[in-house]
Parts: C-alpha cells; structure tokens; sequence
C-alpha cells in the first residue's frame, strides 16, 4: 500500500514540534523555580516560535483536506488535532503579536499589583491572612475591599483583549471567543450550559444547607447578624473555599512527610512515584512560583512536579493532585504517536488528580496517609470536603456563566452582571454601592485563562464517575489498591488522545458525562 502522503507530512513535521516543545518546557520549568528575568524572555520567544509553527495558512488547508479523507483512526485523530492547534493561529501574525502583547502586560500588572490597607502596600498574602484570622468585621471588610482594588486598574486592559479575542473568532466564523473555544476543546456549547444548570438545580439543597452551616457558624464568630455577614465573612476574597474547620484539620497533618505519605499512597495503588518526586520541586523558595503544578517535558517520561510544601491538610491534597496528573501522563501506551502522548483535554485528567485529592479529605484513606486515629477529626474532614465540593461547584457556575455573557456583549453593566451571578449561584448578597466597581475583573482567570473554569467542574463530575465505576470494577470504594491502578492504568490513561474527552469517559466509566454520580456523592 502507498503511504498517505499525511504520513511524510508527521514525518517531518512532528521532530519539529517534539524539540520546541520541549525547548518551551525546559525554559518554563527554569522561569517556574527561579523567576529570573532570562528565562522569562527565553520562554516568552520560544513560545512565540512554537505557535508560529501552527501558523501557515497552506499547510492549514492541506491538513483540512487530508483530515476528510483520511481512514485510518490513528492518522485521522491526529489530522484533526493538528487543525484544531492550526486553527486559532490562522489570524493574522499583527493580531496574534498585538494578543500576546497585552497578554504579558496584563500579567504584570496582576503580578504587580498591591493594594493598600492603613496606608501600607499589602499582598495577596497578607489579604487572605487578616481573612483568615481577624475578627473585627469593620477591618475584615476594609481588607475585602482592598483585595478588589485591582479591578479597576485590570478591568480595561482585560476589555481590551476579549475584544481582540472576539475579532479574531468572529474572523474564524465563531459568533464569539467563548464559542470558539468550547468548539476548538470539542466541547459541545448548548450540552455544558444544560449540564451545568442541571447540576445547579440538583444540589441547590445541599448547598443551601451547607451555607446555613457556614453563616451560623461566621455570625456566631463575628458576633453579628447572617444578613450582615457580607462577602468578607468568607476566608478568601471569592467565597469559593470552606470557611470552616481548616485550621483544626491541618492539626491531623502535623509532622507528616507529605512527599512520602505520597509515595505510600501510590506505592498501595501499585505505582512507583519516587522517580516523579526525585525530580520534583517541592519546597518553598524565593522566586518560586507559588503554587502547584505538574508537567511533562518531552512526552518521554520526563514528568516532574511543583510544589509548596507546607504542613497542612491543603498540600497533602495538593501533593496528591499533582502527582495523579503525573502517574496519567506516565501511563501512556508506549507505541502512541508522539502527538497522541497527551490527555484529549484537561478534564480526564483534572478527574484523575481530583480522586486522589479527594483521599486527603476522605476518613478511611486519610486515617492510613497521616497515620492517624483522631476519628472526630477524620470526620470532620470528610464533612469539610463535601462542603468544599458545594461550595466550588457554585463558584464555578458563576465564572461559566459570567464568561459566556461576557464574550457575547462585552459592552453590558459587568459588575451588575457578576453581583446577580454570584446572588443567583452563590447565594451571597451583594454589598451596597459596588454598582461602579470592577469586582468581575480581580480573578485572575477571567483575564489571563480564559474559558477554561468549567473544565474544573466536570472534572470534580467525571472523578466521581470514575469512583464509582471503580466500586463496580474493583468491588472497593478505595482508590489505593493494585487493582484499581491497574483498571486506571489501562482505561484511563493508556488511550492518550486517540479519542476526544467525552469518548474516553464513556471508555472509562460505560457513561456519557453526567452530574448524577457527583450528585450521589456530595449532595
Ligand atoms: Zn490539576
């Protein structure tokens, strides 16, 4: 049989994409764990020259061309993830440099930005931590307040690129950025908004009684009314974390080494994680990035992770976390083609680092990972996660559907629009006089990751799916056994990207994504 000229095409073309892309991770790592200003420059050109390999209008219409008529499943999935990662780059360079451009001005002033309190500058840091501990709901409110300060200086730099994303989609033939992203992720648009307000309407109890738990406890702590708890009750400035019991739970952690609670853990399930964590960064340093993450290299098993390890219940989970990302970007079936080496999207693998998350929060599991018989902590614990899973899936619903309105009119009352959100899904009043704020443009994903929030969502859906499946597979609720490793192992994380999400869900658990499993679980 003659070879499908396709075939030459990956031949040549892939060796291309696999050195730059692995050129752009190194540098990102070297950016991550230094902040040095070269490796910002390095990794700012690198990744200009990656996406420029995407950005040739022929080849673009070629590899449309060779995507239909191609038959074999293999050379066709990769045919259509080239056109997808081809597609968004197809506008012109002067738009894609003017983007990218206000992109990197816009994460400075985020990163620069610090509000002041009394007359002095303070940190995020320094916010979360007077919402944390003050009792003194006039200083509360004042710091709340602070940390809003940003959106003014934010909000048009942000109006500035969700109209150069607007143009570029509607240049591609999208009504708007957010429709083109859900397409370009093979996300069907009308399927997550129903998705979403189904899960919304089913754990509305559930979350109305957690909320009542929550401001009971608040009004009780800061001696004032329910009604006048206002957003600064809440232990960060998005109401979007449990406000309660977190102080007592990272009691349960106390002298606990998390690095090897992890490799224990994975060790159960039949996994050896100590080449992950001997190339890890664990521990805090000056000019580190802050918080956590996991990446692979160079699709060749150079998987490593991020951390911030510090003793408390919130990084063993995170530990955990990112150590589910790397164990499902180890897993795949050795002979894939390198473009195929990578999960379809990152809510399969948001799934994975989630359910093992979850275990820290969840008695049985928690009990053998601190190695600790404190029971009345343990469940207070597993009452926390379910809150917290209440509590972050209204949080989701309100950035899903803010980002929607925004990309469809940008030119609507925004803060008006963000205050009847977060009261329709939150059920948080919103304070006087906020009517000419910009308290929609202080999170950082709605400028700098955009359309991306949901994925969190049915992600924290499909790791219960997966729970459950794994119940029904392995005849155990519990993740840490070799049998459900090596269930996961083969259904989740060997296919790659031969298939979309939503495929691999239903090759994972037997169903479409659905909310009901979540549902069982939290509500
Ligand atoms: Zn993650």
């Amino acid at each position: 049989m003659e070879k499908h000229p396709f075939v030459e095409f990956l031949n040549h073309f892939v060796p291309q994409v696999a050195r730059k892309f692995k050129q752009l991770n190194q540098a990102m790592w070297i950016l991550e764990t230094t902040g040095s200003d070269d490796a910002a420059d390095l990794k700012g050109s690198l990744d200009a020259e990656y996406r420029f390999l995407f950005n040739d209008a022929a080849t673009y219409k070629q590899l449309q061309q060779w995507e239909k008529e191609l038959t074999d499943p293999l050379l066709k999935r990769q045919a259509d993830i080239l056109v997808r990662t081809f597609k968004p780059n197809q506008i012109s360079k002067k738009i894609l440099e003017e983007m990218a451009q206000k992109e990197a001005t816009l994460a400075q002033s985020y990163g620069n930005f610090r509000p002041e309190l009394d007359g002095k500058k303070v940190s995020e840091n320094d916010i979360r931590d007077i919402l944390k501990n003050e009792n003194n709901v006039a200083r509360r409110k004042k710091a709340w307040e602070a940390s809003k300060e940003i959106g003014r200086e934010l909000a048009p730099q942000i109006l500035a690129l969700v109209k150069l994303r607007n143009d570029s989609a509607k240049n591609l033939g999208y009504s708007d950025y957010f429709q083109m992203q859900l397409d370009l992720q093979e996300v069907d648009a009308p399927w997550l908004l129903k998705t979403l307000d189904d899960l919304s309407q089913k754990s509305d109890k559930a979350y109305a009684s957690a909320l009542d738990e929550i401001e009971n406890s608040l009004s009780h702590r800061f001696g004032v009314k329910k009604e006048e708890l206002g957003p600064w009750a809440w232990t960060e400035p998005f109401s979007q974390e449990d406000p309660l019991d977190t102080r007592e739970l990272d009691a349960l952690v106390s002298g606990v080494d998390l690095s090897k609670a992890g490799l224990d853990f994975y060790r159960r399930m039949g996994i050896d994680v100590k080449p992950i964590l001997d190339r890890s960064d664990m521990y805090e340093r000056p000019g580190k990035n802050q918080h956590a993450f996991c990446i692979h290299i160079d699709r060749e098993g150079d998987v490593r992770t991020l951390n911030n390890v510090k003793e408390s219940i919130k990084w063993l989970e995170t530990v955990l976390h990112e150590l589910g990302h790397a164990i499902y970007e180890l897993g795949f079936e050795k002979n894939l083609p390198w473009l195929l080496k990578e999960p379809p999207h990152m809510i399969p693998t948001e799934g994975m680092a989630l359910i093992a998350g979850r275990q820290a929060y969840l008695s049985e599991p928690l009990k053998n990972l601190v190695n600790s018989p404190q029971k009345e902590l343990l469940q207070k614990a597993e009452k926390s996660l379910k809150r917290r899973q209440l509590i972050f899936s209204r949080w989701v619903l309100v950035m899903t559907a803010f980002e929607s309105e925004l990309y469809r009119n940008p030119d609507q009352n925004l803060n008006a629009l963000w205050w009847r959100l977060v009261e329709k899904y939150q059920k948080i009043k919103a304070p006087a006089h906020r009517e000419h704020q910009f308290d929609w443009a202080t999170k950082y994903h709605i400028g700098l990751a955009p359309v991306y929030y949901f994925s969190y969502l049915l992600g924290e859906m499909f790791a219960s799916a997966i729970q459950e499946a794994l119940a029904k597979e392995c005849g155990a609720s519990a993740l840490a056994t070799e049998k459900a490793g090596q269930f996961l192992q083969k259904r989740l994380f060997s296919p790659g990207n031969r298939m979309s999400w939503s495929e691999l869900v239903k090759h994972v658990t037997g169903h479409p994504l659905t909310p009901d499993a979540w549902i069982k679980e939290f509500s």
